[in-house]
């Protein structure tokens, strides 16, 4: 089985995510969670709160995620957040345009480019429906904002954000104010988007709805190389994949980084070098992290530099945030658009804040977190397949074992399992061989197993055993939270 299919296997044999109403074979695009995947999505989110969120003193709202017609008339989206669309002409099957060409050529197509520039790669390229090898219909533009209707007689026009910053645009200059914040300052926002994406696959990649986890940074562009935070990054090294030269993969540090030029500004450096350190927390290999830089006729226009940070899957390497130097365009979108300046008071200047945001996907994180875990190793001769989660993600942290389900031994079992479920995650199981039940907790990642057995009536004792190493440690049932508390802050 390729990787991907048994990643794929994993995640739908223990419920982390599946299609949205399977039952009535929902449309694509739509994905639920089971216990399993959202307690890993709450743990990411959870962590992006504290290392990311918190560690740079941002401020974190919670908006709606449906806003009114003009949000969106001011912020662009209504006239140009669309892709290219194109229709088999005799199956009727719709493709994504850009990404159609793209899988047949194996070359990055632009998004941005007009309907005849795709028509024209497509004939070029000599690209049929994939389905049927019917001829393709002239590529047009399709909007990808969801629209809902409201009220009684369904004619109060709403749209559900396709992204979830524009709340922040929209709060900020209140926000400041109230919380009497400085420039330059982060604000943040995890939550729901929408959008009508022509074609979703690929699992949690290309949903219809997703979450996004976003941070807005608002700055003075005269100050944006007066920037503190970032001399102690100075060291700190990024993988990047310059533009033209995507397959030689550079390691640099943020110091020479900047030296050449290569980030626009400080900020830009400093908030990349926080992403990146956030995905480090995650636990994924810093050889497996890259950041892309976004060519001219790749990025969204009001965008004078983007980046994507990738992470090497299964599935190659693939984009999980969004960077990019928005500049003026969003606070001087809305402040034409409600007619209201929404400029702040930053020292003894009046100014217009510039934006830098960085845009997570959530999902994609979810993702890329379990593929980069997977493990399959070799024990006894037999597969152990063990999700290699940092412990700070794993949906349980303890599973707690009787050895037999007589003797006393439940007893004591259950006494170890409430103690603990205090502070921890914890799955009690009594069912089957101990060798089944610990690789049933290898497989969703559970970096403890303790068992109880017929010592432990004795002398007041357990056996701890490590998902990773396999090894175990005979723990005294006092001693037991001190010894778990050193594992989880080592
Ligand atoms: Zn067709």
């Amino acid at each position: 089985m390729p990787q991907y299919e048994k990643i794929i296997d994993l995640a739908t044999r223990k419920g982390f995510w599946f299609p949205s109403a399977e039952i009535y074979k929902g449309p694509a695009g739509f994905y639920d969670y089971g216990p399993l995947g959202a307690a890993l999505k709450r743990n990411i989110i959870e962590l992006w709160r504290k290392n990311f969120v918190e560690a740079d003193g941002m401020l974190e709202i919670d908006g709606s995620p449906i806003m009114p017609p003009k949000v969106f008339e001011a912020s662009g989206h209504l006239s140009s957040f669309q892709d290219p669309l194109t229709e088999c002409m005799k199956c009727k099957s719709i493709y994504r345009a850009d990404k159609l060409i793209q899988d047949v050529t194996k070359k990055i197509v632009p998004e941005a480019m007009k309907a005849e520039e795709f028509d024209k790669l497509i004939k070029q390229n000599k690209i049929y429906c994939t389905k049927c090898k019917g001829e393709l219909a002239k590529v047009r533009m399709s909007n990808l904002m969801v629209k809902i209707y409201f009220g009684p007689k369904d004619n109060e026009l709403m749209y559900f954000r396709p992204e979830t910053c524009q709340s922040i645009f929209v709060d900020f200059q209140k926000i400041y104010n109230i919380m009497r914040a400085k420039l330059p300052i982060g604000f943040a926002q995890v939550g729901l988007m929408c959008r009508n994406e022509i074609s979703p696959r690929q699992g949690l990649f290309r949903m219809r709805q997703a979450t996004q986890m976003e941070a807005e940074v608002f700055f003075n562009p005269k100050n944006e190389d007066k920037f503190e935070k970032y001399d102690k990054y100075k060291k700190y090294k990024v993988n990047l994949a310059l533009l033209g030269k995507e397959n030689k993969i550079i390691e640099i540090t943020l110091g020479d980084a900047v030296k050449k030029k290569i980030f626009k500004s400080k900020i830009e450096a400093y908030y990349l070098a926080l992403l990146m350190q956030f995905y480090e927390c995650l636990g994924i290999k810093k050889e497996n992290m890259r950041l892309r830089e976004i060519g001219p006729e790749e990025k969204p226009f009001y965008a004078k530099s983007a980046w994507d940070f990738e992470i090497l899957t299964s599935l190659g390497w693939t984009e999980i945030v969004a960077n990019h130097y928005r500049a003026d365009h969003d606070l001087k979108s809305h402040s034409k658009g409600s007619n209201q300046d929404l400029s702040v008071i930053d020292g003894e200047e009046k100014v217009l804040p510039w934006v830098w945001e960085d845009s997570f996907g959530v999902d994609r994180t979810v993702f890329a977190v379990f593929d980069n875990a997977y493990n399959e190793e070799s024990v006894n001769k037999e597969t152990r397949i063990v999700l290699k989660l940092d412990k700070k993600l794993a949906p349980y942290d303890i599973a707690v074992f009787p050895l037999v389900n007589k003797d006393k031994i439940p007893e004591l079992s259950e006494e170890v399992y409430e103690m603990l479920k205090c502070c921890y995650a914890c799955f009690y199981d009594d069912s089957g061989s101990i060798g089944k039940r610990y690789r049933r907790m290898d497989e969703i990642g559970t970096p403890f197993c303790i068992t109880i057995d017929y010592d432990s009536l004795k002398k007041k004792d357990v056996t701890v055993r490590d998902r990773d190493t396999m090894k175990q440690d005979r723990v005294k049932i006092k001693d037991l939270c001190d010894y778990l508390y050193k594992q989880y802050i080592k």
